[in-house]
């Protein structure tokens, strides 16, 4: 059965790019009816963040991208953090020494440097020339033995072409020459992400990997790797990057949001799902989709190859779908209890919902609408301070004598106390009252606030 895996770096917070994969083989198993495996790639790195670990995790459920196996899931228990697999990975590499799959490297660093340099300056490739792979088995062995230091290459065998199917771009096939034999363990012990990567996917049972197309030479070394170690090897599939208005890769540290700063503005989670899900994916249909109608219909085939444009107007786009069909329980869930009184929840809800871009504008509107002194912008107070006092004195006396809130009847009689009707009627009196010049009808504002604060801040406006 489909087993997918999503096997993040705690080095940082997730990008859009990391949470597509994700997404892709969260939908991948699903529609499977398979396996979603959450493993943390902290192998090869110096720079575990303690707190990427919890972020992650949080940026997952989320979005809904729940696993079956991996922290916190309760069964089976897997092995789900590289750093506690090190038995693994040194059977592995024993393994590839003992059939001469791999051998220990003594080049120095200054060897290293001088062969890089030398191709560089030919114009060739850079790649290692392969010199320590000619070593005699016995003599490496003795080598080590007297305390040399050593890496572990992979021998990539000379000549060989590996073909395989990619579940994305079709078939694929690498000539070995070109690619010089990778390190997999380091002089310190520490095994390579190339190693560690390509053993947890086999022996966690992972059968097919969707991943970025920065991968995709990784690929016929894992193939090579595996079959050394007669291990079984997943299908996989490399997608298009995410990259920026400038085409250059999504990174951790620059550019597009990170999920935490989107929840915080109140962006949906269904929002960032179905931006992310057709983000380089040509399968979703052209409305709002759950998770499990995503699921039903994804297919690797329809990903695409060429890399895709972070594009934050189709967030914003989905932002509104989402908004406009969400449960209205949900939003009054999203009330600050503070600002609107209990019985009046219902009511502000109707009113601003077509005005909300995202949750933190249901705040805003709260404060906005009941706050005793919210902060208006200057644009707002200019507006305001720009009016005649006696225009306002004019509103407060109607409004104040008024019988009930009906903007049919208080309209012209606001219209025959100031003497302004249209815009320069609702104009002052809309950036009065709410510091903005669009919104909710001003009628249905009117009726709405609490007619202490109204009068608080008419008043205002008189001075
Ligand atoms: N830890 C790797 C990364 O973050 C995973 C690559 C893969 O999916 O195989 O890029």
């Amino acid at each position: 059965s489909v087993k997918t895996r999503f096997a993040p770096s705690p080095t940082g917070l997730l990008h859009a790019g990391n949470l597509r994969t994700a997404l892709f083989n969260a939908l991948m198993a699903w529609r499977h009816d398979g396996t979603f495996l959450l493993r943390i790639e902290d192998s090869d790195t110096e720079r575990t963040d303690p707190h990427a670990l919890e972020a992650i995790q949080a940026d997952l459920h989320w979005l809904g991208l729940h696993w079956d196996e991996g922290p916190g899931a309760a069964s089976p228990p897997v092995q789900w953090q590289q750093s506690a697999r090190a038995a693994d990975y040194s059977r592995a590499v024993a393994g590839l020494l003992e059939t001469g799959a791999a051998y220990p490297c003594f080049c120095s660093a200054e060897r290293l440097a001088a062969l890089r340099d030398q191709q560089r300056a030919a114009g060739a490739p850079i790649r290692y020339d392969g010199c320590c792979a000619r070593i005699d088995a016995a003599d490496a062995r003795q080598r080590q033995a007297a305390g040399e230091p050593a890496v572990i290459r992979l021998r990539l065998p000379d000549g060989d072409t590996v073909a395989f199917e990619d579940l994305v771009r079709g078939h694929q096939s690498f000539a070995l020459d070109a690619l010089g034999d990778p390190v997999v363990q380091r002089a310190d012990g520490r095994v390579s992400f190339l190693l560690a990567n390509a053993i947890d996917d086999a022996l966690m049972g992972v059968t097919h990997v969707l991943r970025g197309e920065d991968h995709l030479s990784n690929t016929p070394r894992q193939l090579v790797l595996l079959n050394a170690l007669d291990l079984p090897t997943p299908q996989y599939g490399h997608v298009g990057l995410v990259v920026e208005d400038d085409g250059a890769p999504l990174s951790k540290r620059t550019g597009a949001p990170g999920v935490g700063e989107l929840r915080r503005a109140g962006y949906l989670p269904e929002a960032v799902v179905n931006y992310l899900a057709r983000l380089g994916n040509s399968g979703p249909g052209d409305g709002l989709e759950t998770l499990d109608t995503l699921a039903a219909r994804f297919e690797p085939e329809r990903l695409g190859r060429g890399p895709a444009r972070y594009d934050a107007a189709q967030l914003d786009h989905w932002q509104a779908e989402a908004m406009a069909t969400l449960p209205e329980a949900r939003l009054l869930e999203a009330v600050e209890p503070a600002w609107v009184p209990a019985e009046k929840r219902a009511d502000f809800v109707r009113l601003v919902r077509a005005n909300l871009k995202t949750l933190g504008d249901l705040q805003d509107w709260a404060e906005r609408l009941c706050a005793p002194a919210p902060a208006f912008t200057e644009a707002a107070t200019a507006a305001v301070t720009g009016a005649d006092p006696e225009f306002f004195r004019a509103a407060i006396q109607t409004l104040e004598t008024a019988d009930d809130m009906d903007w049919a009847v208080l309209r012209p009689a606001l219209e025959s106390a100031t003497g302004c009707r249209g815009g320069q009627l609702m104009k002052p009196l809309r950036f009065a009252l709410t510091g903005l010049g669009y919104g909710p009808g001003l009628g249905d504002v009117i009726a709405f606030m609490p007619a202490d604060i109204r009068r608080t801040r008419l008043n205002k406006a008189a001075e």
